[in-house]
């Protein structure tokens, strides 16, 4: 199997997104809605959480109820970010990895969050096979898509402002390596692997400027607050969070051995060049015996996107 062919990555290398979006980029409405949608979908506990781009782990504070979490983004100076935020501790570990080329064991998490990253995704229902693979039988998948069917799309397409059509089930690229996807579709790239839809949330309802300057934040946040649950029955926002599952008799991909109970990180990993596991730790890296590949750990960051050179 040829894995090395995988579709383009979006890559926040160097990006100071937390500091511009974030921080300084009036966006606290967003964050706050997603905090409230997150807590109404996420399992009281957990044992192993797989957090998939979590960039600088704006997040992770909010798997509390998880007891370990594996921070996964392509960019390294975002997981040095999220470092700097968590602190290093057993309880987080960082992975820098391609998400079509996912460098875990099958079934070993019980619980996946994928927020604002579908998004980028050029071949999404490839990324969510991947995700499928290593989860667990009784596991959460958390996802957010950006919503391609939501109003201010609808309204522009209707008045002739927006060449593409929001009710048809293809993804848009609206700006490189940047797309909103139709409900419908994910709904059925979600069934096809065997998840279980079992909550919408609808979230951003109030995502307009005008809105933002002169409506008080929490009031916004209040109001999106009572909206989001009309999500499970119409889907007309820019973002939506999907809680999905994995049935107890679900079935286990077939390939690979589950080490559900190690709780050491390198019994985790598989070659994501050619899949095979276990991994050998060798002073600063992880070596593959069955292709020879070497993967660095660089301060505290297993780093699978491109093996060390020979
Ligand atoms: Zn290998």
């Amino acid at each position: 199997m040829d894995t090395n062919n995988t579709p383009p990555v979006c890559n926040y290398e160097g990006s100071d997104y937390q500091t511009s979006f974030w921080d300084q980029g009036g966006r606290e409405y967003e964050d706050r809605t997603e905090a409230i949608a997150l807590k109404r979908l996420l399992p009281e506990s957990g044992r192993l959480m797989l957090e998939l781009g979590a960039g600088a782990g704006r997040n992770t504070s909010r798997y509390a109820g998880f007891e370990r979490v594996v921070l996964l983004d392509y960019s390294t100076t975002q997981l040095a970010q999220a470092q700097a935020r968590l602190g290093k501790s057993d309880r987080y570990i960082f992975v820098a990895a391609d998400v079509y080329r996912l460098p875990f064991v099958d079934g070993l998490f019980d619980g996946a969050t994928m927020i604002r990253t579908l998004h980028h995704m050029a071949d999404a229902p490839k990324a969510l096979g991947q995700v499928r693979k290593v989860l667990g039988p009784g596991s959460t998948f958390i996802l957010e898509f950006a919503n391609k069917l939501n109003a201010k799309a609808i309204l522009r397409y209707w008045l002739g402002k927006q060449d593409w059509s929001p009710f048809t089930l293809e993804p848009v690229e609206f700006v490189a390596l940047n797309f909103d996807f139709h409900p419908k579709a994910v709904k059925k790239w979600l069934g096809a692997l065997d998840f279980r839809i079992k909550k919408m949330l609808t979230v951003s309802h109030f995502r307009m400027d005008l809105l933002k300057k002169f409506i008080p934040t929490g009031l916004l946040v209040f109001l999106d607050s009572l909206a989001q649950w009309t999500g499970s029955l119409w889907q007309l926002t820019p973002s939506v969070f999907v809680r999905a599952s994995v049935t107890r008799d679900g079935k286990v991909p077939p390939k690979g051995i589950p080490r559900h109970n190690s709780d050491e990180a390198i019994d985790w990993f598989k070659c994501p060049k050619c899949e095979a596991s276990p991994l050998e730790f060798e002073k600063e890296h992880l070596h593959c015996s069955a292709c020879g590949s070497d993967w660095a750990i660089r301060d505290g960051i297993y780093d699978f996107r491109e093996p060390l050179g020979k």
